[in-house]
């Protein structure tokens, strides 16, 4: 599953602005707008995009967008909004009017408007909007006269009750779609717009009466109390259950509110010479110069969207309306260079007249983010350091998830075949909702998720699926935009599928899927096969592996080309977190500098090894103890080796050992059941004395708390001769590499040291052990020897481990924990409810917490910088991978950064863009 992509945050709180002297609502229209692209925090990307469009001359209906901050106000007030913010908007309409050269509830020209939330970072779908309002039994009436067509002005009146009755009043959507679909079933109409006038007044006199069942009030005719409670539920869909889970996955903080765009309506719907659409500059999905995008004749914006009707692929709009696609062509063109992105732009044609009604940077997937960036630096439209920040460093890790194996991929036939919503590979078990999702999900299993449409209610069950698969739908319904920017496969509108979601089952080609059943799908073809797929690594996988060249794949050379623009501009050192030859391989072909941090415990666990390290722990005497460590030390030595080769001679950070033993030995508990198993038998002799050992040795070792126990740098002084294992692996491993010709200094790192005297026992150590290897090989090497600083007392007294400490580097998960008192292995049972009741935003193991834990780090740098300023500083805990933790780092003023190696090119991005957009020091 991609890692879930993170929206770009905003520093610090949002400040409630004082109500009476700041300007709240900006109007739009003829030419002139009060905002622009630069006030998105304040505007919305809809409300900013929307003025931008009207400055540039383009055809915008007018408008005016009710700011950010006012939905904070809201909140603050308990739903109230002050007088003095009301009289603005009401100014504002009066304006509108004006400009519309129509009037709120005229029934001669009424003025009929929008309402559409907008905050900064687009959430598709996930809060209100209410189309149509202003219409009244009266104004309807104005509406056909000036129309002249009843159909159109009662159509939309009756989609209006509807949007605001479930919107506003909150009744639910199937008491109004009863009634439509019984009006149809007595006239005999197949489709909605088989329904004339007459049918659509009945529709609207039968809403009426829903609404005043079900809300208990009339349905209210006063267009300007219409607007304030549209207003008031637009601001409401801010904190609704769906919201706040999008902006949970994508890290967009709660405080910053979305916008109202109040615009005048145009309508989409009057008939064949009219039509809706939305599109992109280029394909969102493979990222290809293709205008892109699709349209509903005779529609509103909704229907597009909503993925109800399958809309036609834009290409077509040439043909049935020439004058105004090329209109379209000409703008969309020209807001590209203008914005120097992929725009994502909505439009509507009223009786052959275009409107634009949004453009904004287009969502796209990994893949497409770095086609783009660097096909748009080949047009000269941007230049590479504009390229480097155009792409978000988390896009960069879905072009390393895994596709089919083609051979494997062929041998299956083709069930159905839908649109490509979003490329990769995706295999699983059916599920048929969001919720069976999570719940199997939970259970470790990996499902796909089939709908036959999704909501935006089913963001959770899309976030763990591996995939999603829609029965309609088009390129830009809900499912197609949401997997995109998950960088989750999708396929959407395969139309081959008939869905019984009550009867957890489809039927495709003749064939009955169930739920449980496994299905794949290739997000890039659409192709949808009844059968578990194996799936096989990405392309650039491919190529870093050897397993295919360089020059066939443009994807890599594309991939290289970026990185390497941003290399010229990161300051921050990448190193990687690797403790086996492979690794190193990888990590280093994926530009990793060295290794930052090379977890000598993990080749415990290589083969045959475990029982020389239990002889070790189980050792009751040191000569036993010896005996052990002198059969792990070529093991060790040969490790070492491997991963200085696969470094290439590049610097190697190795930890000497850190977690507590306890982790080598089998569990109390299921050698307490061993030993009893042979009792029950009558068995005695070697087998049960051995188990019996072992268990007293690890009764012995026990700990109530052995993340705080025996473990790191107070293992090496409790057991000096491992520390003396480990130093002379690593120093003859070097001096072997050295007489090959391979340079390598290596740098030894102490873990867990809070205490001085701590290190200087175990510099000591690594300090006589050097000198003796390098005597016995008769040859000189440089080294190192530094210490992790994770423990907040390291912190603190920086300055003195500085004194002897040739290097730091933060381990900011056990930082973390220990700062925040926070079990790193526990922390999973309540971490969800801290976030769920905001008592914390984010996971701090995941994304660095600024303000405590990297105030710490703040303070080791200062303080070990005070006493050596030459002294080398970089990170190694899983935050060396977080694009918004390696701002941080880049901040704090640290050299290097490490990251596991499939995350080095999104820590080699952010480290560019971090240099890019902050001045060190700030
Ligand atoms: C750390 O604590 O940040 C670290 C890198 O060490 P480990 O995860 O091995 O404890
Ligand atoms: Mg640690």
């Amino acid at each position: 599953m991609a890692k879930k992509a993170k929206a770009k945050r905003v520093a610090g709180k949002s400040r409630i602005a004082n109500t009476k002297s700041r300007k709240h609502v900006y109007f739009f229209g003829a030419g002139r707008a009060d905002g622009n692209r630069t006030m998105k925090d304040l505007l919305g990307g809809k409300g900013s995009g929307l003025a931008e469009m009207t400055n540039a001359g383009l055809p915008v209906p007018p408008g005016f967008t009710i700011s950010t901050e006012v939905c904070n106000i809201y909140y603050k007030e308990k739903g109230k909004i002050p007088s003095s913010i009301s009289r603005d908007i009401t100014e504002n309409v009066k304006k509108l009017e004006k400009t519309a050269g129509a009037t709120l509830g005229s029934t001669e020209n009424p003025l009929l408007v929008s309402v559409r939330s907008g905050a900064k970072f687009s959430m598709p779908g996930m809060m209100d909007t209410i189309l149509n309002l202003g219409l009244n039994d009266d104004a309807v009436e104005g509406l056909k006269r000036r129309t002249d067509n009843g159909r159109f002005a009662f159509d939309s009146y009756r989609r209006f009750i509807q949007m605001f009755g479930n919107v506003v009043l909150e009744i639910p959507k199937d008491s109004f779609e009863h009634e439509f679909d019984a009006v149809k079933k007595a006239r005999g109409a197949r489709l909605d717009t088989d329904l004339d006038e007459a049918a659509l007044r009945e529709v609207v006199e039968r809403y009426k009466k829903v609404v005043k069942s079900k809300a208990g009030r009339d349905f209210p005719q006063d267009p300007h109390r219409q607007l304030e409670m549209a207003r008031d539920a637009v601001f409401r869909s801010w904190m609704n259950a769906r919201a706040i889970e999008y902006r949970r996955i994508y890290d967009i903080p709660d405080h910053i509110g979305t916008a109202v765009n109040v615009q005048m309506m145009v309508f989409g719907n009057t008939g064949d010479r009219s039509g809706t659409g939305v599109g992109f500059t280029r394909n969102p999905g493979t990222g290809a110069k293709e205008f892109y995008g699709e349209f509903l004749i005779n529609a509103q914006g909704e229907d597009v969207v909503a993925g109800i009707r399958t809309p036609q692929p834009i290409r077509e709009l040439e043909q049935v309306m020439p004058k105004a696609y090329k209109q379209l062509r000409e703008i969309t063109t020209r807001l590209e260079k203008h914005y120097k992105d992929v725009q994502d732009f909505e439009f509507t044609i009223q009786d052959e007249k275009l409107f634009m009604l949004q453009t904004r940077s287009g969502k796209r997937t990994g893949y497409a983010a770095v086609v783009i960036a660097t096909d748009l630096v080949s047009e000269k439209l941007i230049t590479p350091k504009e390229a480097v920040l155009l792409v978000d460093p988390e896009s960069l890790s879905q072009l390393l998830a895994p596709g089919f194996d083609p051979a494997e991929w062929k041998k299956i036939p083709t069930a159905t075949t839908g649109l490509p919503a979003s490329p990769g590979a995706a295999s699983g078990q059916v599920v048929f909702t969001a919720d069976h999702a999570v719940e199997w999900t939970q259970q470790g299993k990996k499902v796909v998720l089939v709908r036959r449409e999704t909501v935006p209610d089913d963001i959770h069950g899309m976030f763990v699926a591996q995939g999603i698969l829609t029965a309609t739908g088009g390129m830009t319904s809900h499912a197609a935009v949401v997997g995109r920017q998950m960088g989750k496969p999708s396929v959407v509108g395969a139309g081959g599928l008939e869905i019984d979601e009550a009867g957890k089952r489809f039927r495709v080609a003749g064939q009955s899927v169930k739920e449980g059943d496994y299905i794949s799908f290739d997000g890039l073809s659409g192709e949808v096969k009844i059968a578990q797929v194996a799936s096989k690594p990405s392309e650039i996988l491919q190529v870093v592996n050897g397993g295919l060249d360089a020059s066939k794949s443009s994807l890599y050379r594309r991939f290289k080309q970026l990185l390497s623009w941003a290399d010229r501009f990161r300051r921050l050192g990448i190193r990687a977190n690797a403790d086996q030859p492979d690794q190193a391989e990888l990590a280093h072909a994926f530009g990793a500098e060295g290794i930052g941090l090379c977890r000598t415990e993990h080749m415990f666990f290589g083969e045959g090894r475990i029982p020389i390290v239990q002889r070790m722990i189980l050792a009751t005497t040191e000569a036993d103890r010896r005996k052990a460590l002198a059969e792990l030390l070529p093991l060790q030595r040969q490790d070492f080796y491997g991963v200085f080769k696969g470094m290439h001679g590049k610097p190697v950070t190795i930890r000497t050992i850190d977690p507590p033993l306890h982790e080598f030995l089998p569990k109390r508990e299921e050698l307490m059941v061993d030993i009893a198993r042979l009792e029950a038998l009558g068995k005695t002799g070697k087998q049960l004395d051995e188990k019996r050992t072992l268990l007293a040795r690890v009764e012995q070792l026990h700990e109530f708390n052995p993340m705080l126990g025996h473990r790191g740098v107070r293992l090496g002084i409790t057991y000096p001769e491992i520390t003396e294992m480990q130093t002379r692996a690593i120093i003859e491993a070097a001096c072997q590499a050295h007489k090959e010709g391979l340079k390598v200094v290596p740098e030894i790192m102490i873990p867990l040291v809070g205490i001085l005297k701590e290190f200087s026992d175990q510099k000591a150590i690594v300090d006589r052990v050097a000198a003796d290897v390098m005597k016995e090989q008769k040859i000189k090497i440089k080294y190192l020897v530094g210490t992790m600083i994770e423990i907040p007392r390291g912190c603190t007294i920086a300055d003195q481990i500085a004194r002897e400490a040739e290097f730091f580097s933060f381990g900011t998960n056990d930082l973390t924990q220990l700062t925040f008192g926070f079990s790193r292995d526990d922390v999973g049972k309540f971490l969800k409810i801290y976030q769920d009741k905001k008592i914390l935003e984010r996971d701090p193991f995941a994304s660095i917490d600024v303000e405590g834990v990297g105030d710490l780090v703040r303070v080791g740098v200062e303080r070990g910088r005070a006493t050596r300023p030459d002294l080398k500083l970089g990170i190694c805990g899983e935050h060396g991978g977080d694009a918004a933790s390696v701002h941080f780092f880049h901040n704090v003023g640290l050299a290097a950064d490490a990251a596991g190696a499939y995350r080095i090119p999104v820590a080699r991005l952010a480290a560019a863009q971090a240099a890019l957009s902050v001045k060190v020091g700030d």
